[in-house]
């Protein structure tokens, strides 16, 4: 099983669907102290919402509808983000519903801590592991495809 090491910075990206802003942002005014300590990133607009109302440093890529969330999952692939915070919305469809079910699936694929939610954002940062390195297990893929019989002619 391969394995990747998140380092005691960890890379984090912050989502919010549009009627979860305000949530996101309350929650990040909380936690304000503790994110500082981090390397920031997040979709365009939710990015400039927290630049912009508790100003903290975040590299924004585009809007999620734009690509933002395809972007972040290339991100996760490559190994540049390690942990998610995104508050995705229950009660209404997204225009890029596809492109959020993907960046979930990598989410879970390369075994990146994901909050959904405040509660699981607060028992997320009052991990032990939050200031400390920590070994993530990639699903191993290469096994499956070894067991893959294709008919030869
Ligand atoms: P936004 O994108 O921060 O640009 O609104 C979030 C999303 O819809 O995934």
């Amino acid at each position: 099983m391969k394995k990747i090491v998140m380092e005691k910075i960890k890379n984090i990206a912050l989502i919010a669907h549009d009627y979860r802003k305000q949530d996101l942002l309350e929650w990040v005014i909380q936690n304000k102290e503790p994110l500082k300590k981090h390397r920031l990133y997040g979709t365009g607009t939710t990015s400039k919402i927290l630049r912009e109302e508790v100003g903290l440093e975040i590299t924004a890529f585009l809007s999620g509808p734009l690509g933002g969330d395809q972007q972040i999952g290339a991100r996760i692939v490559e190994g540049d983000i390690d942990f998610m915070v995104f508050f995705w919305d229950p009660l209404c469809a997204q225009p890029h519903d596809p492109d959020v079910k993907a960046l979930l699936r990598i989410s879970v694929l390369y075994d990146i801590p994901i909050a959904m939610n405040q509660s699981t954002a607060d028992f997320l940062f009052s991990s032990e592991y939050i200031d400390k390195t920590y070994e993530r297990k990639i699903l191993d893929y290469s096994s499956r495809v070894e067991t893959i019989e294709v008919k030869k002619k």
